[in-house]
């Protein structure tokens, strides 16, 4: 049942296994998210050496085990990315994690590879590190199919939109109308509303175009971070907003 596989994908953890060895998660272009054993790569003379570290863009070929990918080669197409900022590093494991956490082994979701390595080439080149994680969490959430419905009321299923105020339901981060609301509910601004509509449906580059105050960033993280709660079984260790 020896299966083999010939692609490329983005390292997004690494864990020492045996004495020599190491154990990789990589998101692929084609197989979804697979974990790989490099055998003897811990060895200063590994073929694997420099290629197997986070956030790599390596091509692979391996060959389905049991349960790992027994990985053949690696071949580096971009090394980890260098002289990143505190922020970036910040925004980068927050990448890695949520993706790692959103993902099961051996799924394949349609899109998250382009997402991803279209995120990881913005990090390089924008400043607005926040805006590009919200959108790429909001779009991750919608194709992984963890964000919960919200141009709808959970409860009463009517349209909510810019003109009907969204309320934020505490708990699970679901969409309820002004009817449905319970006291302790959030509101979520109209441009708030906006930006995340707009995150979820526009081209990357363009979301990050946008200007948003402040608040209206602060709210957005908040959100998001409810939203991942209510959908991970535990929290994300990473820092996922820096409050402004
Ligand atoms: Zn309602």
């Amino acid at each position: 049942m020896n299966k083999h596989l010939h692609t490329e994908g983005i390292v997004l953890r690494k864990t020492d296994f045996n004495e020599a060895d190491r154990i990789v998660t990589v998101l692929t272009r084609d197989h979804g998210k697979i974990d790989c054993i490099a055998k003897g790569a811990r060895r200063i003379k590994s073929k694997f050496c420099g290629r197997l570290e986070l956030f790599c863009h390596i091509r692979l070929t391996g060959f389905q085990g049991r349960d790992l990918v027994v990985l053949d080669e690696a071949q580096l197409i971009t090394p980890f990315p260098q002289n990143q900022s505190l922020e970036q590093h910040r925004i980068l494991f927050t990448i890695a994690e949520s993706t790692h956490k959103l993902i099961h082994a051996h799924q394949h979701i349609e899109g998250a590879y382009s997402l991803l390595t279209e995120t990881l080439e913005a990090l390089r080149d924008t400043p607005k590190h926040d805006p590009l994680l919200f959108a790429f969490l909001i779009r991750l959430l919608t194709l992984t199919g963890f964000l919960p419905q919200w141009n709808q009321c959970a409860l009463c299923e009517a349209t909510l939109n810019a003109l009907r105020p969204i309320f934020v339901r505490l708990g699970d981060a679901h969409a309820v109308c002004g009817d449905c609301r319970q006291p302790a509910d959030r509101a979520l601004k109209t441009s708030v509303t906006k930006w995340i509509n707009y995150m979820q449906n526009y081209p990357l580059a363009d979301t990050l175009r946008v200007h948003a105050s402040d608040e209206e960033h602060n709210e957005v993280g908040h959100w998001l971070k409810e939203v991942l709660l209510n959908v991970l079984p535990y929290p994300l260790k990473s820092e996922l907003v820096s409050l402004r």
